[in-house]
């Protein structure tokens, strides 16, 4: 006859066999986001707002000299539009 504690035991090392190689891959590109850019098509960039989102309002987004002017994205290569929007974008 099995113990109900030992049961137990198994369930939660192989849920423990889950979630840890799914954490990695999860942290592995996170890393690899903030190592690499991408290139503005392959985030489908646009110099103009998306609805009421924009860079300006992103959390990736760093601003320029000015409020108006054009400044970088952690994400997308290239000079960023404060106005602009892509795929990836993420409210602050
Ligand atoms: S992730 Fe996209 S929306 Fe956000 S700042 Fe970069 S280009 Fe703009």
């Amino acid at each position: 006859m099995e113990d109900p504690s030992e049961k137990m035991t198994r369930r939660q090392a192989l849920s423990g066999l889950i979630v840890l190689p799914a954490m990695a891959g999860f942290l592995a590109s996170t890393a690899s986001v903030a190592q690499a850019k991408g290139s503005k098509s392959q985030y489908k960039y646009q110099d103009h707002p998306n609805g009421g989102n924009k860079c300006a309002g992103c959390r990736f987004f760093q601003a320029g000299k000015t409020k108006s002017a054009n400044g970088t994205c952690q994400i997308v290569s290239g000079s960023i539009s404060p106005n602009g929007w892509c795929i990836a974008f993420a409210a602050k």
